[in-house]
Order: C-alpha cells, then sequence, then structure tokens
C-alpha cells in the first residue's frame, strides 16, 4: 500500500498528554469531514453519487445534524432519500411476494440467496452500517498508523516519544498491532509490538487503578483523601475501552 504521509500532526498529538494519541487526531479527521460534506462536496456530482447510494450511519447524521447546516444536509438527504426508496420498492416487493409464497421465514439455500422476510429485513438493517464518512475517516486513519510506523522505523526520536506515551484506546492498539507486520519486520517490528503492547497493559491497569480509586472514594473512609488522577478516571476508562466517546 502506497500512503502519502503527513508527520506533523502524529508529532503533535505524542507531544500532548493523550490517554490515545490516535483518538485525538481521529477527532480531528471526524471534525474536518464533518464540514466536508456539508461544504463544497454537496455539489461535487462523484461525491454526490457515493452518498446517494451509501448514505451515512446514525453517529454521523447526527453530527451534520449537530453542526446546523439544515439546507446542505437537507439536499443531500433528499437524493439520498430518494435513492433509498427506489431500493426499498424491491425490497418491499421481495418482502411480499416471500409472504405470499408461503417461504417468509427463508435465510440463505447453499449458495445462493433465497429470498425469505428476515433476509429482507436483514438488508433494511444493513443500510445502517453502510457510511460514506466512517469510510473516509477509516481511510484516513489508516494513512495515520502508516505513518506511526513509518515514524518507528525511520525518526530516530520517535521511538522515545511512543515509550513515554500512554499507549492507546483498544480499538486503535488492535488497528496499529495488525498492520504493524505490513510496514515492519525482523528486530524493528519486534520491538515495535514489545513496546506497544507493554504500553498498552500497563496503561490499561493505571486506568483500572484510578477509576478503582475513584470508586473507593465514595467511601466516607476515604473521603479526606486525595483523589489523585482519579476524578475523571470513568471518562478516561470508557475512552481507553471504547475510543472517544465521552
Ligand atoms: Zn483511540
Ligand atoms: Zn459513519
Amino acid at each position: 500500500m502506497k500512503l502519502h504521509i503527513d508527520t506533523a500532526p502524529v508529532w503533535e498529538v505524542y507531544r500532548q498528554d493523550h490517554e490515545c494519541p490516535l483518538c485525538a487526531i481521529n477527532d480531528r479527521v471526524e471534525a474536518a469531514s464533518v464540514e466536508y460534506f456539508l461544504g463544497d462536496s454537496v455539489m461535487e456530482p462523484s461525491q454526490r453519487i457515493e452518498v446517494n447510494e451509501k448514505g451515512f450511519c446514525a453517529r454521523h447524521f447526527k453530527l451534520m445534524f449537530d453542526a446546523g447546516n439544515r439546507l446542505g444536509l437537507a439536499l443531500m438527504t433528499h437524493t439520498y432519500m430518494k435513492n433509498t426508496l427506489k431500493w426499498l420498492e424491491q425490497n418491499a416487493g421481495r418482502a411480499v411476494a416471500a409472504a405470499e409464497a408461503g417461504r417468509p421465514v427463508l435465510k440463505r439455500v447453499i449458495g445462493k440467496k433465497g429470498y425469505g422476510l428476515a433476509v429482507c429485513g436483514d438488508e433494511v438493517l444493513a443500510l445502517e452500517d453502510r457510511c460514506v464518512m466512517c469510510e473516509r475517516i477509516r481511510d484516513n486513519m489508516q494513512r495515520y498508523i502508516y505513518t506511526i510506523l513509518y515514524m518507528y522505523k525511520h525518526e530516530p526520536e520517535f521511538p522515545g516519544l511512543l515509550e513515554g506515551s500512554k499507549g492507546m484506546c483498544l480499538r486503535h492498539y488492535a488497528e496499529t498491532l495488525k498492520m504493524a507486520p505490513e510496514h515492519l519486520s525482523g528486530e524493528a517490528l519486534k520491538r515495535f509490538v514489545r513496546t506497544l503492547s507493554r504500553l498498552e497493559t500497563d496503561n490499561l491497569q493505571r486506568v483500572a487503578d484510578e477509576l478503582e480509586w475513584f470508586t473507593r472514594k465514595f467511601d466516607y473512609r476515604n473521603e479526606d483523601k486525595p483523589w489523585g488522577n482519579s476524578r475523571d478516571a470513568v471518562e478516561r476508562s470508557l475512552n481507553k475501552l471504547r475510543g472517544h466517546i465521552v
């Protein structure tokens, strides 16, 4: 995979203090994507075609709604809806036919799809999983994970900076592990995986301890003891487990 390298944002987030530096980048990429889809992309034909076909997931519809450009969102949503309606008419036709043919619960027949109500329902549910913005963010994040691996190999200062970081959220840790052997090999790969895995377990342990202290602070015997780092331990625990959600 040949990817464009942009090291500046990675240097920046690794010099700051984040439970997951990749989540910090993800937040920026997502905010820029919301702006992009509500801005110029509305007029761009190739982008419109993709939006009409895939639409957005619940989270990204909501973020665009909150961003306040009602007209831009209305234009995109209207053409996506027309497209969806055309598809839905066929899906609904298959549902009625399945019920009338007396095979309402048919799921899959070997090799080809048999249309029963379960399949029709699953197809409608699958609409929720398609999202042009998720795809765009995923592509960007792949590029940043690649950049981290590239910097680990080529930037002498970066491994030290990584060593001093707080690991990542579980998702970004997993994605980085999966991508590592595509770009690192031999000793560098071993060293990288050792470092990353130790950072992940050590820091999950640290946050777990901080969370435990948070719960123990509610015991009257600990009332006067210092909070330490535990005041925001609940937020940081959720973000460590599931990415930057709160
Ligand atoms: Zn993350
Ligand atoms: Zn999405």
